[in-house]
């Protein structure tokens, strides 16, 4: 039986159309159309292609590695100009994707002579598999003369491209598409095209939440319906997204809202990992679902040797401790063990424990539909107990009283504060989902200031004086998962050093944009717009009231939003993707709690 294929041209055509669209509705329109002219032999390919991606982000797939020096090479030869001509025209035009374009209209409307008319016989259609697969030849293409493979085979693409397709390709391989497409409205977009319209969401959701690979899941949903959707359970090797935790403000709010009694454990300061354990194969994902196996190979000996299980999928906290003293040190000690080269010595210098928390999948059984104690069980029945690799300390806990000294007990140890997690009839692992299954109490909550937010870059500011020239202050957004849209709160200037605001010009760059990102919601219009793509973690004074900002629009107030008052720059939080940024719930929570505090309050407090 022979593959059906997708005209390329279909998918730089969707490209273009993006390019134009301003708002999500009609994005996902766009998508919906795209994802039902292609056949499910390549939706997956189509859907990474889409994403500028080759694949999910957790198979850890090369970058392609063909920079602008190698673009040039690749047009020179594809369309017979020489480099110098290719880099004058770039000059004059400043993108290289209209460079190529332009190149290959001109290369087409030679005429029939020569060569060009030589590549019009020869030249064969675009199909969505062949630029697929040869990408993944390019990105794969390493070592000795993978130099030339790669611009062959970018060249050999470029050649058999119309117009329209060389500029998009060229976009895509030096991933400048920016269109930015979210997962969110790609659930979306399948859903209808698929799933017979908006309810088959959750059904298209959970099996994402669970098999975090939107090509794999398109696939099944094209090819089999939504029926083989029900069946998805989790996979060892295929990351599961994770569960994760509202915050709670006060012990006797966070107690009625789980039901009454919980386990409580300690919530320890370290990076997430979710360890999968496939007979001797052990591979690490992070809270993003980044394969970051390398960057802990005692880890990886760990689970190997003490799970008592020939499949299984764990969750913990890996947390670094100092050697001397075996006390446990904050989580930015774990950044030493970023780099590839000093991964051995780190491991001596920065040791780590593991405090399991969770089991997921053991030996064929789906343990995410099963209830926190009975997981609780299976997790102590599995895990062999070291000194580094051991299971989260937990008690129960029916009353605010037992919360508190808990949690006090907890902070004095050097915890960030408390996870509580529901135990009755409800509480399975429900992957993805932030909920009230389980419960986050840190110290800062409890004091005046509000906790720091994560939230979004969507634009920016130039600055003036000292910081002409310079983006000197951001638009920030948080998420609103229901639109998938970032809605803006406040504009921050403060918080950078003049390196760290240099650095912040550099990282932003490619990713200015000429308009409005669709997904963002605005009722600013900042001096440059940025593609959502980097999450900043914020300190901000108060939450107020704000007519400019659109995050919380009418829900406390008609026509009013919410911001956050003096808002502080901390750090880049490279470890979340821009929807794990805080939400427009949480803000609007976030308001309305701080409003009864400030209402509990002696009136004395304020003069
Ligand atoms: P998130 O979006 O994951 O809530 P965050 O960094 O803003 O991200 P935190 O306030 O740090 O959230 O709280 C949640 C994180 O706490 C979890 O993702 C996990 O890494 C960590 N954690 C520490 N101890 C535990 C525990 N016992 N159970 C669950 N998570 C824990």
């Amino acid at each position: 039986m022979s593959m059906r294929d997708l005209d390329f041209k279909v998918v730089a055509e969707t490209f273009q159309a993006m390019e134009r669209i301003s708002a999500r509705t009609q994005l996902t329109l766009v998508l919906v159309k795209l994802f039902k002219d292609s056949p499910a032999d390549v939706i997956d390919k189509t859907i990474y292609l889409i994403q500028g991606k080759l694949g999910p982000d957790w198979k850890s797939i090369p970058e392609l590695g063909v920079g602008e020096k190698y673009l040039v090479k690749a047009i020179s030869l594809a369309y017979r100009v020489s480099e110098d001509s290719v880099y004058k025209t770039f000059k004059a035009i400043g993108d290289l994707g209209e460079v190529a374009e332009r190149l290959c209209r001109q290369a087409r409307g030679k005429g029939p002579v020569g060569l060009a008319s030589f590549m019009a016989e020869t030249r064969r259609r675009l199909a969505v598999s062949r630029v697929y697969d040869t990408l993944l030849r390019i990105a794969y293409a390493e070592g000795e003369g993978s130099r030339d493979i790669k611009i062959k085979l970018t060249a050999g693409l470029l050649a058999d491209a119309e117009p329209i397709e060389a500029k998009y390709l060229v976009r895509l391989i030096e991933g400048r598409l920016r269109v930015g497409v979210g997962d969110a409205t790609i659930l979306d977009a399948l859903s209808i095209a698929y799933g017979g319209g908006a309810q088959a969401r959750p059904i298209v959701e959970r099996a994402y939440n669970l098999r975090s690979d939107l090509g794999m899941i398109a696939k099944i949903l094209s090819s089999e319906g939504i029926e083989a959707l029900y069946k998805i359970t989790p996979k060892v090797g295929i990351p599961i997204r994770p569960m994760l935790a509202e915050r709670g403000k006060e012990a006797s709010e966070i107690i009625n809202k789980v039901g009454g009694s919980a386990i409580v454990e300690y919530k320890y300061d370290g990076e997430r990992a979710q360890i999968h354990k496939e007979g001797d194969k052990i591979t690490i994902f992070s809270r993003r679902l980044e394969n970051i196996t390398f960057r802990y190979p005692d880890v990886v000996d760990l689970a190997r040797s003490y799970l008592k299980a020939e499949e299984a999928i764990v969750e913990g906290e890996i947390v670094a401790y100092d050697p001397d003293t075996g006390e446990l040190r904050p989580f930015q000690e774990l950044m030493h063990r970023k780099r590839k080269y000093e991964i051995e010595k780190m491991v001596k210098e920065i040791p780590v424990k593991v405090y399991l928390f969770d089991i997921l999948y053991k030996d064929g059984l789906d343990l995410t539909v099963k209830l926190l104690p009975e997981r609780r069980r299976v997790l102590e029945e599995t895990v062999i107990r070291t000194e580094n690799w051991t299971i989260a300390d937990y008690i129960k806990v029916s009353n605010p009283d037992e919360l508190n000294k808990f949690f006090l007990e907890a902070i004095s140890e050097g915890a960030e504060g408390v996870m509580v997690k529901a135990i009755h009839e409800d509480s399975i692992y429900t992957a993805g989902v932030r909920g009230w299954l389980w419960i986050k109490y840190k110290r800062d909550y409890r004091s005046e200031m509000i906790d720091t937010v994560d939230l979004v870059v969507v634009g920016a500011f130039y600055g003036k004086g000292k910081r002409g020239g310079k983006l000197s202050s951001l638009l920030m957004a948080a998420y609103d998962p229901k639109t998938d849209t970032f809605k803006t709160v406040c504009k921050m200037a403060t918080g950078f050093t003049d390196e760290e605001l240099d650095k912040m010009n550099e990282i932003l760059k490619p990713h200015i944009l000429k308009h409005k990102h669709p997904r963002v919601d605005s009722r600013m219009k900042p001096d440059v717009w940025i593609e959502p793509v980097y999450v900043a973690e914020v300190l901000g004074a108060e939450l107020t009231l704000s007519p400019v900002h659109s995050c919380g629009l009418d829900r406390v107030r008609e026509g009013v939003g919410i911001s956050i008052r003096f808002p502080r720059f901390i750090r880049w939080r490279d470890d979340k993707r821009p929807e794990d940024a805080t939400t427009e719930d949480e803000i609007v929570d976030m308001y309305l709690r701080q409003l009864k505090r400030i209402e509990e309050e002696p009136a004395t407090e304020q003069t």
